[in-house]
């Protein structure tokens, strides 16, 4: 019997993925739904159900002691609720409590998504070894959290070290968030993307126009998608230096779509981090990609409701 497993949730506007995870972040079963994302919130927290119906069906449940919640944001981890921006059903939905009650009581750890992707990076990724890092996901949105002192750091709402909305361009676009100039607003895929188009690069006869395609283009140096990423690794570098300096993290990992450009976004980036993160102690700051596949969030999730939640010799756990 497992003393150490925990159930993991990874919600997000497309699907809710959940899985069972022993302490050494090993997946022992799945189980997901789509997320109806447009369907009032009590159906979205049924497709939720379901995913913990499948997985609490296994021998396995009997030993599950928590259940970690990584959850598209903003999330409030102080009042156990969630407003994800792309689930409009849920606006301060009280998940924590809907899932412990599904649970029949277990302890519910929630943190948003760019945290457990953290969590994951730090236990297992790229991150692993480093007591101060900052991990982003840089896709359709841009989100990060951070590990201070070798802890995760979620910060009281489990929002901290969302870089994707810090502004690194005073008088820049308005972003969506209602400020201006966001990291996001710079450096997400459809922005890049949409960058390319404004500066005259067209997409093969495919039709692709995502960042991926422009990433592409940037390979085979078609300057206008060239100058794209570049601006993208100058918001990011901007946000990361300035990370650097207040918290002193030694490692940036970049992960999601836009992390996965290689070259065309890395060797920029390098480039602009040594003109933004100038003073001596960060200077040794690095950047590595992510090493963590889709998994992340779940095993993310699972990290943060292992840490938070020892292990009790309950009688549910010592199979009595
Ligand atoms: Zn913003």
């Amino acid at each position: 019997m497992h003393t150490d497993l925990v159930a993991a949730l990874d919600i997000g506007g497309t699907k809710i993925a959940g899985a069972l995870v022993d302490g050494h972040g090993r997946i022992l079963l799945r189980a997901q739904r789509a997320t109806p994302a447009r369907e009032p919130g009590d159906t979205v927290m049924d497709a939720v159900a379901d995913v913990l119906t499948e997985l609490a069906a296994s021998p396995l449940w009997r030993g599950v002691r928590a259940v970690g919640i990584g959850s598209a944001g903003p999330v409030d981890a102080s009042t156990g609720s969630v407003s994800p921006v792309n689930i409009p059903g849920w606006r301060a939905y009280p998940l924590v409590e809907r899932v412990r009650a599904a649970t029949g009581g277990l302890p519910v750890e929630l943190i948003g998504d760019g945290v457990a992707i953290t969590a994951a990076e730090h236990w297992q990724g790229a991150a692993r070894g480093h007591d101060n890092a900052l991990c982003m996901v840089v896709s359709t949105g841009v989100g990060g959290g951070l590990v201070l002192g070798g802890r995760l750091h979620p910060g009281p709402t489990g929002n901290a070290g969302h870089i994707g909305h810090i502004s690194v361009d005073l008088d820049g676009d308005p972003c969506p968030c209602g400020s201006r100039g966001c990291v996001e607003r710079i450096a997400s895929g459809p922005n890049i993307a949409r960058r390319a188009l404004e500066g005259g690069w067209r997409p093969g006869p495919d039709g692709d126009t995502s960042a991926a395609a422009v990433a592409a283009a940037a390979r085979d140096g078609h300057p206008v998608a060239v100058a794209s990423f570049e601006r993208a690794a100058r918001a990011l570098a901007a946000g990361i230096a300035a990370t650097a300096t207040l918290v002193e993290i030694d490692i940036a990992v970049i992960g999601g779509g836009v992390g996965k450009a290689g070259d065309v976004l890395f060797t920029p980036l390098r480039a602009a981090l040594a003109e933004y993160a100038t003073l001596s102690f960060v200077q040794r700051l690095t950047v590595a990609p992510a090493l963590m596949g889709t998994d992340a969030g779940l095993v993310g999730a699972a990290a943060a409701a292992l840490t938070t939640t020892p292990p009790q010799p309950n009688a549910r756990a010592a199979g009595v």
